[in-house]
């Protein structure tokens, strides 16, 4: 099953599984007093699909960044939820030549604004990490989320910030980050949700929104090195054998052990 979701994003495991398929894991296995305990985590795994390669590889350390990457560093999972809450309607669209509601004068509406009773949960589309929380004039209680280098979102006219929301920490796609609310420049409750890329604001509902975020370029050097032995490993892997093998290959507490079939 954790393998299933490793590669759920990108394979349909009910349609799109074809004879000759094949598969490789890396795995942990939990020893103690040299007695095996169990099996850990999914520490690298290939499944080759319909003659297509896809390769997933564990990578923790840097703070938000735990996770699954493909060989190239992106996280294996979709990066951003469609929209950050379940919202009633959405009420008002991006819209460059908007006129505004209460300033009645012509302004940009660069997000677009979700309707949503008082108190709606308020959901981090992508994990990422909070760039900024607090009171701007027109957006009221406010939250930014910085996802990698180059994608942010914006979060406005919130009722209150979720417990413990605070500058500079790590937050995981789905996270509660806030509720609904009309602070602010805000006629009714609602969200004001925007995205950016590379500082531009861009309509979230017709975008095309990236598959996956990056790591961050200063963690890429070290994922690449850790991931290195275990792409050995999994090169290493023969898959000629049709039947089912299964080959510990170190028995330190925590040992990787791989199987292939
Ligand atoms: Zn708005």
């Amino acid at each position: 099953m954790q393998f299933a979701d490793l590669f759920g994003w990108d394979v349909d495991f009910v349609r799109d599984i074809k004879r000759g398929d094949q598969f490789k894991i890396v795995f942990e296995e939990i020893f103690k007093n040299g007695e095996k305990m169990g099996t850990g985590k999914i520490l690298a795994a290939e499944f080759f699909n319909d003659g297509k390669r896809h390769r997933a590889f564990y990578f923790s350390g840097a703070n938000g960044a735990d996770g699954y990457y493909n060989q190239f560093g992106e996280a294996m999972k979709k990066a951003f939820l469609l929209a950050p809450l379940n919202f009633t309607k959405v009420s008002s669209r991006f819209n460059l030549g908007r006129m505004h509601p209460i300033l009645n004068r012509i302004r940009a509406h660069k997000g677009v604004d979700y309707a949503a009773p008082m108190g709606t949960p308020v959901r981090a589309v992508a994990n990422g990490r909070i760039d900024f929380a607090g009171v701007q004039n027109g957006y009221g209680n406010v939250l930014v989320l910085k996802h990698g280098d180059r994608y942010s979102t914006l979060y406005g006219h919130m009722m209150k910030f979720a417990a413990g929301i605070s500058r500079g920490d790590a937050v995981k796609q789905g996270q509660l980050i806030g509720y609904v609310g009309k602070t602010g420049l805000a006629t009714g409750p609602h969200l004001h949700y925007e995205f950016r890329v590379d500082g531009v604001h861009v309509d979230p509902l017709t975008a095309k929104l990236p598959q996956a975020i990056p790591l961050e370029k200063k963690y890429l050097a070290e994922f690449l090195k850790r991931v290195a032995p275990t792409v050995s490993q999994l090169d290493g892997i023969s898959t000629d054998s049709s039947t089912h093998r299964e080959t510990a290959v170190s028995k330190n507490d925590s040992s990787p052990a791989s199987i292939a079939n």
